[in-house]
């Protein structure tokens, strides 16, 4: 009897484990662009569109190597409008009994298929470097889930970038390295872009049709919608931009919305590239000696550390990780993350370019969008579906643990062990932004004073008693204390101003 295959947007993969198991001469592929997947957060339209031309080209591939594939548009009239829905439908139109799947990435659709009334055999995604019980078993007994631990056996796992039982340089991390300004470069290459297709320009075409309002520029598109063009992408990255990835890292610039990024994120967490193809060419390219250590060894940290160790919080954390808010935050997300006026630019810029490119950096995510959420104190749930649903590259068991975990601070520790907050001077520092603003950082009260250095401290203050003890911030409660009495009442007044005009809706 035919069984189901259920793929998903974000399992195009040839060998993704539900193919593996299957039989190409009797089983039926089942792909569905549902409604249900495409608003439960109101996703970007080039992340929409990314998803669906790139589903669409993979279900053709599957064709072509002698699969039968049963795929479902948005607007097919008889589309059943959720993942369960259509495996039902195709279960019933078939004759077919039972579902071989892959785990999906998201507690909402695990649930789903478990619900489902019909046999569902659900196997483990093995595209990732680190299973759930390995990660388990680091985590077992341990105080605290740091990540650079954790990184350290992933490098001895995969061999990369290790001489030996040593790593290559003799050190683990070369982060110091890591923390240089950028300047204009008019000749720094960009990003690989890709010109639309037929089939992508017929998605293009619906989402601009069913997702009118959405926030987000659909056009220009530039993505790679296939492996074959992610591949081209990689190439391009490791040739061009992997040389200065390590010493710009933190960088940012108005007039650069990538840098040295690889712009990957979106490739890899479709599945068009693997984290280990990636991290090998990277490591192929300071081998041969065309990038410095620095480069590659952060590269690499960021897809074997980071992005695995993300994921590992994820599963282990459970379903309502995403919904933990232990500082209790509880303001609305304001109106300029959604492109509102605001006088500030480093998060105009950052909005801009997120609405513009479904794109920003880690440091504009985490130091600017993240970093002002979270000292203004913003619902992390709010925080947490604007992220899902603005960037590309934003699938819950990545996104979750780095914004309510890494960014807002609201699972109280588990990532990071103190909060990512800071003043205007550390975006001064790294950015280009502060020259451009209607604030100013180097005021520290009044109506100009940079609202990052007026809600900084009101932030540290509102949370002493759980933060003065952290030896990693006991120096800012010093510098605090230290301060002219007269200043602290001016600066928390201050604070207090800007956070309730920002309430009324007022741009700031
Ligand atoms: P590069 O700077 O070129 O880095 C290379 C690769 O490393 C990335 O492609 C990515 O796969 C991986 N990587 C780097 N940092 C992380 C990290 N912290 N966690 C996981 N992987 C990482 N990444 C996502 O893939 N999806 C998200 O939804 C997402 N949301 C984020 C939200 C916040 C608040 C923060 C602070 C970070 C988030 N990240 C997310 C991590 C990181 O910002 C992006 O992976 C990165 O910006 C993607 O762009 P890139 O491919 O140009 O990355
Ligand atoms: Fe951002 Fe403050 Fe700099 Fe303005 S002055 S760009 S608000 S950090």
């Amino acid at each position: 009897v035919k069984r189901l295959v259920l793929v998903l947007g974000d399992q195009l993969t040839p060998d993704v484990a539900a193919l593996r198991a299957a039989d190409k001469t009797r089983d039926l592929v089942v792909m569905a662009e549902v409604m249900a997947e495409g608003t439960y957060v109101p996703h970007h339209p080039k992340k929409i569109a990314l998803i669906l031309s790139a589903m669409r080209h993979f279900a053709d591939d599957l064709r072509d190597e002698g699969w039968t594939v049963a795929y479902t548009t948005l607007d097919d009239p008889d589309n059943a409008g959720s993942i369960p829905g259509e495996l039902l439908r195709r279960a019933e139109e078939h004759g077919a009994k039972d579902v071989i799947a892959t785990r999906p990435g998201e507690w909402r659709l695990i649930a789903a298929l478990d619900d489902l009334p019909i046999p569902v055999t659900v196997l483990e995604d093995d595209r990732f470097i680190c299973p759930h019980a390995e990660f388990e078993a680091w985590a077992e007994g341990r105080k605290e889930l740091r990540m650079e631990y954790f990184y350290r056996q992933m490098r001895r796992k995969t061999g990369l970038m290790m001489e030996g039982d040593k790593p290559a340089g003799d050190k683990w991390n070369f982060d110091h390295d890591n923390r240089k300004p950028a300047k204009d470069d008019l000749l720094r290459a960009q990003p690989m872009s890709f010109a639309p297709d037929r089939i992508t320009e017929e998605v293009l075409t619906l989402v601009a049709d069913r997702f009118p309002s959405n926030f987000g520029a659909l056009r220009p598109f530039w993505f790679a919608v296939t492996r074959a063009q992610a591949l081209h992408a990689l190439d391009h990255f490791a040739k061009e931009l992997l040389p200065g990835f390590g010493d710009y890292q933190d960088a940012m610039l108005r007039g650069d919305r990538f840098l040295h990024h690889s712009i990957l994120s979106p490739y890899l967490n479709i599945g068009l590239l693997s984290p280990l193809e990636i991290c090998q060419r990277v490591e192929d390219e300071w081998r041969a000696g065309r990038v410095p250590i620095n480069a590659a060894e952060g590269f690499i940290r960021q897809i074997i550390g980071w992005r695995e160790y993300m994921r590992g919080i994820y599963f282990l954390e459970g379903p309502e990780y995403p919904r933990r808010n232990i500082l209790n935050h509880q303001r609305k997300l304001p109106d300029l993350f959604w492109g509102g006026e605001t006088g500030m630019e480093c998060l105009k810029c950052t909005v801009a370019q997120t609405r513009d490119e479904a794109y920003a950096h880690h440091i504009q995510r985490l130091m600017v969008t993240g970093n002002f959420a979270l000292i203004a104190g913003v619902n992390p749930a709010e925080v947490h579906e604007w992220y899902l649903a603005v960037y590309a590259d934003a699938f819950e068991w990545v996104e979750a643990p780095n914004v309510v975990g890494m960014s807002q601070f609201a699972d109280g520790g588990i990532v990071g062990s103190k909060p990512y907050v800071s003043s205007g001077n550390y975006i001064d520092k790294m950015s280009d932004y502060c020259g451009a603003c209607a604030y100013s950082v180097k005021k520290k009260t009044g109506a100009e004073a940079c609202p990052f250095n007026l809600l900084y401290w009101h932030f540290l203050l509102r949370h002493r008693d759980r933060f003065a003890r952290n030896p990693r911030m006991a120096q800012m409660y010093r510098t605090w204390d230290r301060m002219d009495e007269d200043k602290r009442d001016t600066v928390l007044a201050d604070a207090e101003a800007f956070l309730d005009r920002m309430s009324r809706g007022e741009a700031v």
